[in-house]
């Protein structure tokens, strides 16, 4: 890998993140092929057109007594772009899924840092484990932006003199924040995927509810949007028993 230089080594500052779905082979007749092989051998694909109602009805069954293992043959891979912060958390799922991140230590890092939108609750009320996000004020809204964006200069200036004096970029990369962006491609299945989903989304059809932190829950809503599409039936199946992963 080689190092490619910062076009524009000025600080840009975002408040949302990216989520592509660069590759993938999912759909629920991978779900219907996994389940009928004992039974139905290499038919089970024609037999979720000429039978439909029978289909959504195996998956929900799958589903709803946690047969999961049908639900893995099947892959998806994503392109993310998201703080360092967020990435800490979604590398924590360990199985059924495959990383690859940017390297800090092959090229140097673009300064594109988080700060949050209008729209992101500031201020923790309650205790751990119960409690609420509630609005900031607007100068607590002035003041993140503010120390956040600063910070991040001031940061991003350390990084950029060290390099300038032949500082090795491993080394340097020591001073950045985890509200820099990075990026990944992050692969997994639709079973790991439920899993990832009931855990860093909350929904008004989870049996058990979550508290994510909103930024890993927004990459986890975008994941949703392209899988929902993917695999209608399964994605149907899956809300309808309250969003646990089988
Ligand atoms: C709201 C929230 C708050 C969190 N807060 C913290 C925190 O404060 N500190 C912190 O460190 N983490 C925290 N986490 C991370 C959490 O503890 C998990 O590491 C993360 O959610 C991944 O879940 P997982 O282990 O089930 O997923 P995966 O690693 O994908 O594992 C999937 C499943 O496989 C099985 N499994 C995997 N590995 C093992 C194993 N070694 N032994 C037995 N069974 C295994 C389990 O059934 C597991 O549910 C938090 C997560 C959430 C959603």
């Amino acid at each position: 890998m080689t190092d490619t230089p910062a076009a524009d080594p000025k600080p840009s500052f975002r408040s949302d993140v990216t989520v592509e779905l660069v590759k993938h082979t999912a759909g629920d007749s991978d779900v219907l092929w996994a389940a009928r092989v004992s039974t139905a051998g290499e038919q089970s694909l024609e037999e979720l057109q000429k039978d439909p109602e029978r289909s959504r009805g195996l998956i929900n069954y799958l589903m709803r007594d946690r047969h999961g293992s049908p639900f893995e043959h099947n892959s998806m891979t994503f392109f993310i772009s998201a703080p360092i912060f967020v990435f800490r958390e979604f590398m924590r799922h360990r199985v059924g899924w495959s990383y690859n991140e940017e390297s800090g230590r092959y090229r140097e890092l673009q300064p594109v840092f988080y700060v949050p939108g209008a729209d992101r609750k500031l201020v923790q009320q309650g205790r751990p484990g119960k409690y609420e996000f509630v609005e900031g004020s607007d100068a607590q809204q002035e003041l993140t932006a503010r120390a956040m964006e600063d910070s991040y200069r001031q940061a991003y200036e350390a990084y950029q003199e060290m390099l300038a004096a032949g500082v090795a970029r491993e080394v340097a990369r020591a001073v950045l924040p985890v509200g820099l962006f990075s990026s990944m491609y992050a692969t997994c299945n639709a079973r790991s995927l439920m899993h990832f989903l009931g855990l860093r989304t909350q929904h008004e059809q989870a049996k058990v509810p979550s508290f994510p932190q909103r930024e890993i829950e927004m990459v986890g809503e975008k994941m949703e949007e392209h899988w929902a599409k993917l695999m209608p039936l399964t994605y149907a199946a899956f809300n309808a028993n309250g969003r646990v992963a089988p």
